[in-house]
């Protein structure tokens, strides 16, 4: 099973058939388990043996199904399966620190991550060391002996920058600091995020995983010890737990995210070729990005969202209104291709100066890319900028 291939594990492994014999997974929307007798009910507790529910904060057959499966996709020993994307960036981090660890983080971070390291973590006595993520010599300035934890998405929303997992985890790796990577944008499909060195990885189920705009979700990858030892204590106590249901639409997503993901990147390359001639586009798939062979290496692809930027936000919000195929949302990774105004949206709250530092300029467009057709998509886009 091991040999597997990405694509056969995300649709064979962790099923965990009912004594029906069922071919898809079973939904087990209960919250809790029944035991025979008094003593079945002590030993439960002990959690001895394979499968020993006790309560769905802190595990369910179907969630169980979903977390064996994408750890199996994406090379980890284990998972802990959370309600959304941020009660895994906010578990993660929350479960490992303590008043007095410091954290070196990159500084260009999905809003919610940035409010979780620059607002929360310090107001429990945890010093945040903001880095370029692009910049090697400025992680190894910022990494101290007493560094914890390192942050940072390995593909970053919405300026596209990426952050070379491999040598950010060997200066990590030398001071003894954990590496946690949000790998939201780069996919378990394009993802070797583990095999490059990262102890911990982090996905917002609610964008590729599913794929269809339906649930929120997310999902922590580690190994055995940090997610039973460290994670799963925090999670089962604090309750950010994924429902039974989500998890049975999370495992249907993860049949088809290959086919998705890879169609959603193809269309992605196609708009960046055809728009990079007549507005500034950024890309990792294209040759001009800056870190474009880092992208190649890392993943193999530029992923499934580029960015242009048209200039002003007046000439944005234009093109946005003209657009008759795209939606106007803040979600990435759906079947519907999607146009973002991150500076007035998900990084409003930014003043200016940081907006700037970010690239988050005020013409700036995020597309992701959905799975319609990658012709009529462009067609679209060139007769909403035109
Ligand atoms: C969306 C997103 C999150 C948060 O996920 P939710 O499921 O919305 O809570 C975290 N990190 C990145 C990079 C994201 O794009």
């Amino acid at each position: 099973m091991t040999d597997w291939s990405k694509q056969t594990k995300a649709v064979h492994t962790g099923i965990r058939r009912s004594q029906y014999g069922e071919v898809s997974e079973a939904i087990f929307l209960t919250q809790g388990f029944v035991y025979d007798t008094a003593e079945a009910a002590e030993a439960r507790f002990l959690q001895s043996g394979p499968d020993e529910f006790i309560y769905a904060r802190y595990g369910n057959p179907t969630v169980a199904m979903f977390e064996d499966r994408i750890a199996a996709i994406e090379g980890a020993e284990d998972a802990f399966a959370t309600a959304s994307g941020m009660a895994a960036v906010n578990g993660a981090l929350m479960s490992m620190l303590k008043a007095g660890d410091h954290v070196v983080s990159a500084r260009a971070l999905f809003g919610s991550c940035l409010y979780i390291l620059e607002e929360i973590l310090p107001r429990f006595g945890v010093e945040v060391t903001f880095v370029d993520g692009t910049d090697l010599s400025a992680w190894e300035a910022a990494i101290r002996p007493d560094t914890k934890a390192v942050f940072f998405e390995s593909l970053s929303n919405p300026a596209l920058e990426v952050i070379d997992i491999a040598a950010v985890s060997d200066l990590a790796h030398a001071h003894g600091a954990m590496v946690i990577v949000d790998n939201v944008f780069a996919t378990p499909v394009f993802s070797n995020a583990i095999a490059q060195g990262a102890d911990v990885v982090v996905y917002s189920a609610t964008k590729h995983i599913d794929g269809q705009g339906r649930a929120l979700g997310g999902v922590i990858l580690g190994t055995t010890d940090y997610i039973r030892k460290t994670v799963e204590p925090y999670l089962k106590h604090t309750g950010a737990a994924m429902s039974p249901f989500t998890a049975w639409m999370l495992l249907k997503g993860l049949e088809t995210m290959s086919l998705r993901v890879r169609a959603q990147a193809a269309t992605a390359r196609t708009l960046a070729e055809a728009l990079a001639s007549r507005t500034r586009t950024i890309y990792p798939g294209l040759p001009d990005h800056p870190q474009h062979a880092l992208t190649m290496t890392q993943m193999g692809s530029g992923g499934t969202v580029l960015s242009i930027d048209v200039g002003s936000k007046e000439t944005a919000f234009r093109t946005l209104n003209a657009l008759k195929i795209f939606t106007i949302s803040n979600n990435l990774g759906d079947a519907k291709s999607i146009v973002t105004h991150p500076a007035t949206t998900t990084h409003q709250r930014l003043p200016d100066e940081q907006k700037d530092a970010l690239g988050i300029t005020p013409g700036l467009i995020r597309i992701s890319c959905g799975l319609e057709d990658a012709g009529d998509l462009l067609a679209d886009l060139q007769s909403a900028l035109t």
